[in-house]
This record gives structure tokens, C-alpha cells and sequence, in this order.
């Protein structure tokens, strides 16, 4: 893609805005990989554009897509970030070192729970969550040239990939994201049975099309003759989705049945529904198969109505009805939900004003969708920002209460290290035992054998659990009652 094909497919979107900046990020940001090239051999900038193009894909707004193109030139290039804010301005290189900085974490720990702390991580880290949209972009582009790195590598990130950035794209409702990082990192994790899995969905594809089609026809001819608007599309589930549901189910490919099935967009909510009733009328439903996320949105903010029916031919087949809005929603989660603003800005602060704007758009969203309560309360959790994450020298990571210190830090990671804890290097540094952790911290706890707890640090330690293990040691010696 090219330039002009760029501002192009932003203009389609956004006609009002000028296009400079994204024009001089794009012509920096070659210039600044320039001689540089990717393991595939292309030249780096292919990467940049990979990347701002999704994020185009998406209707970003421009200071994103600006970003996207520039967002490895201070990882990668001489560029530094004073040049950065002086040539783009404040926004654009806040998102830039807000994508730099989670670059410089790696997730290095193969447990669950971990993935899940780094997922909390990144969201309250990065304070812009466009931040984390150029990330994803990011890492989509770095899967899809996956093949050319080394085998170590491949299963390194696609691991991290699967357990780290497709659940953020799911929470974060991006759900044809997710789908797209999954195939890919399945591909690269299990190569065999991705490979049973693909031979055996396109045979059953083509014996299935048939069916599907006179199943097609049929429902076509009734919603013609209601008079309804409505947009008809097939839909196939992603191979991850039925790797994941035949080992759920323990189940072989054979038995699952929603691998194929119909989609139908229609323009409005009522609309919806009569659809519905249209499908029941004519192909009998599956007992229970019958779900309403229209009234009950998922945590994700999907809606859509399920029902699967039973064909002419016997087959069974999945039929989800939904609006333009909700499908929009369906593919692009939050991404959709960035209304782009067309330049007025608080003259005080507009910077603060966008993030503000931001994360204020983004709450009264959810807030619209009648309290989808569990949505919420994930959402508070996750935003917390009340909470720190640090990490061990070999990058396991803690959630702390912000103000937690090296000692509670050392009880997190075992109680003989909190107990013999003389002494703590942040970042390499050494630094006091009352020192306040940030996120993003690597905290190195000194030991020493035979020192034991004091009964000062009962006043510094933040967690319950650093408390109650340093008052029972003291307790036990007499010191404390
Ligand atoms: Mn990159």
C-alpha cells in the first residue's frame, strides 16, 4: 500500500481531516528504517505500513494511524522522542512511547494465571487504549510473517499471542481480531492437527455448500416476500474455535455442528426479531439452541440473536440475526465505538481532553447497553488503577495495591524471601525497603539466611498477606501480641 491508497481509504471515513501529519509520519518513518529489513527480507517499512493499514481498517482516528506508522522508530532507529514531539506533537508521540514501553516488557512465564495478570497489566498501563489498538495491529502484522523466524521464536510469541493478545482482542470485543491471531498461532503451536483440521473442514465444505445453498434459497425467497431489508451472508467458525469446542466437548470434527452457517444483517432492532420469527416459521428449530444476545449482551458487548434450525436436507444450521451496528460491534469491538471528532478541542488542555474523551466515550457506551453488570465490574477490575504490576528478574508478574513496597513484593513471591529480605534492587538500582513499586518495575529481593522480619515494617507493607505472615513471625517470638 502506498501513500496515497492510505489517505485515500482514511478519507472515505474521515473526509473533514487534514491528512498532513499522516502524510510527514509516513515519509519519516521510511526514511527513519531506511537500510533496515525484516526477517522475511522485505524492507522494514513494509511492517509500518502493515500496521497502520489495519489500524486504517478499523477507522482509527489520525493521531492513530500517524502513530501506527511511526510506532517502531524509537525502538528501532536512531529517532529519538524529543525529535518525535517536535516534528508530530504531544498525542501522536504519547502513543508512540506508550507502544514502545509495552514492547520492552516480554512475557516470559508459560502459566495461565500469569497471562491473565499481563492482561490486566496492559490495560492499566497503557493510559490511551488506542495504545494497545496499535499493539494488536502490531502483533497481527508479526504473526502473519511468522514463518520466517526460527522455531524457538514462532512458538515463543505464538504463545504469547494465544494466551495474551487474542484474549485482550476478545475482551476488548475485537472479535474477527481474535479469530485471525488464533488461526495464526494455532497453526504455529500444533502444525498437525491444524493441518487435519483445514483438510478436513474444506471437504466438508464442499459437501456442505449444496445443502447450504437450497438452504439458502429457501430462506432467501420467504424474507424477499416479507419485505423486510435485510443483507444475507455465510459464515464459517475459525479452525481455533473448532479445535477449542472438539477438545471442550471432547468431540471429533464430525459432531460439531455450527462450523457452517448464516448470518443475516438487518437495519433495525425490530427487524431483528421478525427475522426470527421468519426462520422459525420456516425451518424448524433445535430445541434450546435458541439465544437472545440482544437483551442479555455478552460480557464483550457482542449482541446477536441465535438459533439453529434444521435444513430441508436434515443438516443442522446455525442462523445468527443482528443489526449493522451490532455486527460492526461483532467484528470490531471497541475499535467501532471510536467516534471520530472532528478537531474541537478544549483550548486548556486537549490533549488530556482527547484521553479524557476517550475513556469517557468508551464508559458511556457500555453504560448505554442497559448495565451489562459482570461487563462493568470486569471493566473496573481491569482498569484498576489502584494496582501495580511488577515482575521478577524472570518476568513473572505480581498485581500489588499501588503503594506496595519491595517487602510486600517479596512476600508475594514466597514467604522465606519476605522473611530473610534485607534489601531490594529496582530496575537495577538498589533501592529502600519503604521504596513505592510502579508498574513495569523488575523488583530483585537481596536475602540474607538467619535475618528476620522487622516489626517497623508492619508500618511500611501495603498487602494483607505481607501483615498477617510478618505479625504471626513476631507474634510467635513474643515481640508482638
Ligand atoms: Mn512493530
Amino acid at each position: 500500500m502506498d501513500l496515497k491508497e492510505l489517505c485515500k481509504k482514511f478519507k472515505a471515513y474521515a473526509p473533514h481531516v487534514d491528512t498532513s501529519l499522516l502524510e510527514k509520519a509516513f515519509l519519516f518513518s521510511a526514511k527513519a528504517h531506511t537500510n533496515q529489513n525484516r526477517a522475511s527480507g522485505e524492507h522494514y517499512f513494509v511492517h509500518c505500513e502493515a500496521v497502520a493499514d489495519t489500524l486504517v481498517e478499523f477507522k482509527l482516528d489520525m493521531p492513530t494511524i500517524a502513530a501506527g506508522l511511526l510506532h517502531d522508530v524509537l525502538e528501532d532507529t536512531p529517532v529519538n522522542a524529543e525529535t518525535l514531539r517536535r516534528e508530530f506533537g504531544e498525542e501522536i508521540t504519547c502513543l508512540v512511547e506508550g507502544v514502545t514501553k509495552l514492547d520492552a516488557l516480554q512475557f516470559s512465564s508459560q502459566d495461565q494465571a500469569q497471562a491473565e495478570n499481563w492482561r490486566k497489566m496492559l490495560l492499566a498501563t497503557a493510559q490511551d487504549i488506542r495504545v494497545i489498538l496499535i499493539k494488536l495491529a502490531d502483533r497481527l502484522h508479526n504473526m502473519k510473517t511468522l514463518n520466517f523466524l526460527d522455531r524457538d521464536h514462532q512458538l515463543r510469541i505464538a504463545h504469547e499471542t494465544i494466551s495474551l493478545y487474542a484474549p485482550l482482542a476478545h475482551r476488548l470485543g475485537m472479535f474477527e481480531l481474535k479469530s485471525e491471531l488464533e488461526d495464526l498461532a494455532f497453526q504455529f503451536l500444533h502444525p498437525k492437527e491444524y493441518q487435519e483440521l483445514s483438510t478436513k473442514i474444506l471437504a466438508q465444505m464442499a459437501g456442505r455448500q449444496a445443502a447450504l445453498n437450497s438452504f439458502k434459497k429457501t430462506l432467501e425467497e420467504h424474507l424477499k416476500s416479507s419485505g423486510i431489508p435485510y443483507r444475507l451472508l455465510s459464515r464459517t467458525k475459525s479452525l481455533y474455535s473448532i479445535y477449542e469446542k472438539m477438545n471442550r466437548q471432547n468431540k471429533p470434527f464430525e459432531e460439531i455442528q455450527d462450523a457452517l452457517g448464516v448470518r443475516i444483517i438487518a437495519d433495525t432492532l425490530a427487524d431483528c426479531y421478525a427475522i426470527l420469527g421468519i426462520v422459525h416459521a420456516v425451518f424448524k428449530p433445535v430445541a434450546g439452541s435458541f439465544t437472545d444476545y440482544i437483551s442479555i449482551p455478552k460480557m464483550n458487548l457482542y449482541q446477536s440473536l441465535h438459533t439453529t434450525v434444521v435444513a430441508a436436507t436434515g443438516d443442522l444450521t446455525e442462523v445468527q440475526i443482528r443489526t449493522e451496528d451490532m455486527h460492526r460491534t461483532a467484528e470490531y469491538g471497541i475499535a467501532a465505538h471510536w467516534k471520530y471528532k472532528s478537531g474541537e478541542k478544549d483550548k486548556e488542555n486537549p490533549h488530556l481532553e482527547e484521553k479524557l474523551n476517550w475513556l469517557r466515550q468508551w464508559i458511556e457506551w457500555l453504560q448505554d447497553l442497559k448495565s451489562p453488570r459482570e461487563f462493568l465490574e470486569s471493566l473496573k477490575t481491569d482498569l484498576e488503577l489502584n494496582q501495580v504490576f511488577v515482575f521478577t528478574p524472570r518476568g513473572d508478574v505480581k498485581a500489588l495495591p499501588a503503594g506496595a513496597t519491595p517487602i510486600d513484593f517479596a512476600f508475594a513471591v514466597h514467604t522465606d524471601i519476605g522473611y530473610t529480605c534485607v534489601g531490594a534492587k529496582v530496575n537495577n538500582k538498589m533501592m529502600k525497603l519503604d521504596h513505592v513499586l510502579k508498574s513495569g518495575d523488575v523488583c530483585d529481593i537481596l536475602t540474607r539466611k538467619g535475618s528476620v522480619p522487622k516489626k517497623d515494617w508492619l508500618l511500611i507493607v501495603k498487602t494483607a498477606r505481607a501483615r498477617s505472615k510478618i505479625r504471626h513471625y513476631l507474634r510467635e517470638k513474643g515481640v508482638v501480641t
